[in-house]
């Protein structure tokens, strides 16, 4: 079924979409990428991959040519840092390019179509305790979003609704909560809580100090990548069309985060909190129950697992790269 179906990926040189181009392929599906960059650590599967800069409105008409099924990940986005200190370039650029990709679908004619947002359309006054009550989709109003990014995603939700509603194309929207794994970024200031946890405990030697952002004792939950493909997969095989949470629904702390990724590379490590660096809503965690109902599924994989396939990765990735100090080698 999946080869005389055209698939295209938007954001394929990404982490989560060069995931998805792999599973997509290994499903029998014909799959263009486009992206600004190529993927960063192995090469794409895709059978077309096209550098552009879908912020303007000719490429993103040219890449959404002859395409059925379009997934459509590319974002400016990155970690708490980067959104925090950025939220005028990526409303502007995210905002951009989904208003593009929605026309350029409808125009195509395309099928069915995916938007990837985030559980940063949350409203802030939902995520004031560390033991947060988990967020079901309806809590997203009366919004309060996360300033930039997650208002962003809110408006394009909102737009994936209007294009269903008034044009008839097939939206379906999904709401990441922390994504994580191999071959995503680990340094480089985009990188999440996890990959950058893993870097800074890969390069620590046993006994030494490493720098947390916040108390620590904020809390989110974490899902692993592959869940994450196989969630997109079966929600784009559901009639769902309302915004649906995917994630996991196991919340821990910051705190725990590092012990956990410490027990797995077999080091003692310190934590050295800076109060100074941004660390979001004080609590996060997703309510899978309409996950559940909708998708007779839900994320498998354990944290512990997820961890130590993400935490080698990147010890290999920066023992390549010669970055790992003798000692701190294990
Ligand atoms: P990513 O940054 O690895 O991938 C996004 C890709 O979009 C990048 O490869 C980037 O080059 C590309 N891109 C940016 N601007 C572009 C442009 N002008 N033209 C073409 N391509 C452009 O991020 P990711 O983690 O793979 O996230 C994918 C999607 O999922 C994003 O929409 C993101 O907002 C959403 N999301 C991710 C998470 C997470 O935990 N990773 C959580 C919530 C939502």
């Amino acid at each position: 079924m999946g080869e005389r179906q055209r698939t295209l990926v938007r954001g394929a040189g990404g982490f989560i979409g060069h995931h998805l181009v792999t599973s997509l392929k290994r499903r029998g599906y014909w799959v263009r990428g486009v992206d600004l960059k190529y993927p960063e650590y192995e090469p794409t599967q895709a059978d077309e991959f096209e550098l552009l800069d879908l912020r303007r409105w000719p490429n993103t008409l040219a890449a959404t040519q002859d395409i059925d099924i379009c997934y459509h990940l590319a974002a400016n986005m990155g970690g708490i840092g980067f959104i925090t200190d950025y939220k005028a370039e990526i409303m502007h650029d995210s905002g951009l390019i989904n208003l593009h990709m929605l026309e350029a679908a409808r125009t195509h004619g395309v099928r069915q179509f995916l938007f990837t947002s985030s559980a940063c359309v949350y409203p802030g006054y939902r995520q004031h305790d560390a033991d947060v009550t988990p967020l079901r989709e309806e809590d997203a109003y009366p919004a309060d979003a996360e300033d930039g990014y997650g208002w962003e995603k809110l408006f394009t939700e909102r737009q994936c609704r209007h294009y269903l509603e008034d044009y008839g194309l097939r939206t379906h929207v999904v709401r990441f909560h922390n994504i994580y794994g191999p071959l995503g970024t680990y340094d480089g200031g985009r990188e999440k809580s996890p990959a950058a946890l893993c870097r800074k405990i890969a390069l620590a030697r046993d006994g030494d100090e490493i720098e947390v952002w916040g108390d620590g004792l904020q809390t989110r939950s974490y899902c692993y990548i592959d869940d994450c493909v196989e969630g997109i997969y079966r929600l784009m095989q559901s009639g769902e069309h309302t915004p649906t949470n995917l994630g996991s629904d196991r919340l821990v702390s910051i705190n725990e985060l590092v012990d956990l990724i410490a027990a797995i590379a077999g080091k003692r490590v310190t934590k050295r909190h800076d109060l100074t660096k941004p660390q979001g809503v004080r609590g996060r965690n997703s309510d899978n129950t309409k996950l559940r109902r909708v998708l007779n599924w839900e994320p498998t994989t354990s944290l512990e697992d997820g961890l130590a396939d993400t935490y080698w990765w990147i010890h290999g990735q920066l023992a390549k790269a010669g970055r790992i100090p003798q000692e701190a080698l294990k």
